[in-house]
């Protein structure tokens, strides 16, 4: 639950980024225009208010510097908790994410991943669901978290900007049930995988991944259970990703069973090669 506001940053914030009611009905064809006016409404609703309250960090609320820059991170997060969110991407498993030991030997699988057979190639993450960044993804999918998802979108391509050199052809969120996002006027998949299309200049497609069936909450299922959860809850429409690269895009990976089950549906539709971008991956459970 969103904590009531107590200052006037914190007020700034809670009130600029929620979406007017209405913004709902069009959250179901995300690409029609008239989501893009309620997005650039909103854009001009948080512009008007920071004449009134001055910006501040979402994750501490101390007040922040008008911004110099166009960057959205600059505007919304202070210097020490921008320096707090990034993890080095160093020794992160390039397969799963997932932390890998300095020594070793295999460059492709770290020893969690060797034996599952993922469907998709590579995840390129920020850092660990600990600390701030949990924190943070936690603050992301509330309503008013669509400012700090695109926050964190920035960071992490910013990041992780040679592994996002390569080639793609489309970026596709994970879809959530379309009754899900019809009570839901934000959704943090979406929102984030919004932003990096715009940030590397390569198409958003939301129709062609459709969620096929509801599937119950995963936060506490047992990694087997998650599978069979994901199993055919995936659908792809037409033929459009046959032969591409595909950037696939959640704000959390935790078993990879979703994203398994996603990948797994667009390889059978003919995708060349699909990468998973994450904010942030489980630590592993020993
Ligand atoms: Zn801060
Ligand atoms: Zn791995």
């Amino acid at each position: 639950m969103t904590p009531i506001p107590y200052n006037a940053g914190q007020l700034r914030n809670a009130v600029s980024d929620r979406y007017p009611v209405w913004m709902s009905i069009f959250s179901l064809r995300p690409q029609s225009s008239p989501f893009r006016l309620a997005e650039l409404l909103s854009d001009v609703q948080r512009t008007a208010l920071e004449f009134v309250y001055p910006p501040s960090c979402h994750l501490c609320h101390v007040e922040l510097a008008r911004p110099a820059s166009d960057r959205i991170h600059v505007e919304s997060l202070c210097s020490a908790c921008l320096t707090r969110l990034v993890q080095p991407a160093a020794n992160s498993c390039r397969r799963c994410g997932a932390p890998r030991g300095p020594f070793t030997v295999d460059e492709d699988h770290c020893l969690l991943c060797r034996r599952e057979n993922y469907a998709f190639d590579e995840v390129i993450r920020l850092g660990l669901y600990r600390d701030d960044l949990r924190i943070a993804c936690l603050m992301a999918k509330n309503p008013a978290g669509r400012l700090l998802s695109q926050t964190l979108a920035d960071l992490l391509v910013d990041a992780r900007e040679i592994s996002f050199a390569q080639p793609f052809q489309a970026v596709i969120p994970i879809p959530e049930h379309w009754i899900k996002r019809l009570v839901r006027p934000h959704y943090a998949a979406e929102t984030i995988a919004r932003r990096i299309s715009t940030r590397l200049k390569v198409g958003l497609s939301t129709g062609i991944l459709a969620k096929a069936r509801w599937t119950p909450k995963q936060a506490k299922s047992p990694p087997v259970q998650r599978r069979q959860q994901q199993k055919s809850a995936f659908r792809v429409v037409g033929t459009e990703v046959r032969g591409k690269s595909v950037l696939l895009v959640d704000d959390i990976l935790t078993t990879g069973a979703t994203a398994d089950a996603a990948a797994r549906e667009l390889k059978r539709a003919g995708a060349s090669r699909v990468v998973v971008a994450v904010v942030a991956v489980s630590p592993p459970r020993v």
